[in-house]
């Protein structure tokens, strides 16, 4: 699933190609009457709420996109060959010289209202960790209304909390921070939970606006993951097999991967 960063780059990327261009040709697969709504609107903005993509067109029309575990968004030239099957794309916006293709993207919504439907999102969701200023006031008390008595593992991935951290932030976060996700989320000081969040916020930007580089970058000293995908290799600092298992956030479905140091992280 594309954490919070990669949703981020996706909305400075489109928005780079796309702003300021009329919609030269649209097909939105769930939402046939898209292309009489979209065709030669000019795009004028889009931006990112955690793992929420909106592209903004003129005339106060808003389409929100949600990529879940396997969407994502392509940026090609007219004419060239995409890099995976047309039948996996849901959503063609042809603007001037650029096609953005959205593959398997299972969430689309064309609204009316475009600060409404922000607004809805902005409510709904904790705040942004790339985008926002982090509130811990206003963090600390979402996370005791929302997180109950859920694993602390768990509740980092409730979107309600803070919005934009995925499996992997939560895996490398917890383990920065020295904090086991079997712990309960009751249990989490607020001081607990500022480090947590800040190192999230910390390592979310970064890898969001100034890492050059395609792989995600945790530390300066220590390339790739510290415990992400890494079970049953030895940490890095203590030498212990990283410990692999099963963790989901309570809303979801699909269990997801935790990782990590049964040593040090308590
Ligand atoms: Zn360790």
């Amino acid at each position: 699933m594309p954490e919070g960063d990669t949703i981020f780059r996706i909305s400075q990327n489109l928005g780079r190609y796309l702003l300021q261009k009329s919609v030269t040709k649209v097909q939105l697969r769930s939402l046939p009457y898209a292309s009489e709504i979209l065709l030669g609107k000019v795009i004028v903005d889009v931006t990112s709420i955690g793992k929420n993509l909106f592209i903004l067109f003129e005339g106060d029309v808003i389409l929100r996109s949600h990529s879940k575990m396997l969407g994502s968004w392509h940026l090609y030239s007219p004419g060239v060959a995409w890099k995976r099957s047309a039948r996996h794309a849901v959503a063609v916006i042809e603007a001037g010289d650029v096609v953005a293709v959205a593959f398997d993207v299972p969430v689309l919504q064309l609204s009316k209202g475009v600060e409404r439907t922000l607004g809805t999102f902005r409510s709904q969701l904790g705040s942004d960790l790339i985008r926002d200023e982090l509130n811990l006031d206003l963090a600390t008390s979402r996370f005791r209304q929302f997180a109950g008595d859920a694993l602390v593992g768990e509740a980092l991935l409730d979107q309600r909390i803070v919005s934009g951290i995925g499996n992997i932030y939560r895996c490398e976060t917890l383990f920065k921070a020295k904090i086991s996700p079997y712990r309960s989320a009751s249990s989490i000081a607020v001081e607990e939970l500022g480090e947590i969040l800040e190192i999230a916020r910390s390592d979310l930007s970064f890898n969001a606006r100034e890492n050059p580089g395609v792989k995600r970058v945790f530390d300066s000293e220590v390339e790739g993951t510290f415990v992400y995908g890494r079970g049953g290799l030895p940490c890095h600092f203590c030498g212990t097999s990283i410990v692999r298992r099963i963790m989901g956030a309570p809303s979801e479905r699909v269990p997801r991967p935790i990782f990590y140091c049964p040593v040090c992280q308590v």
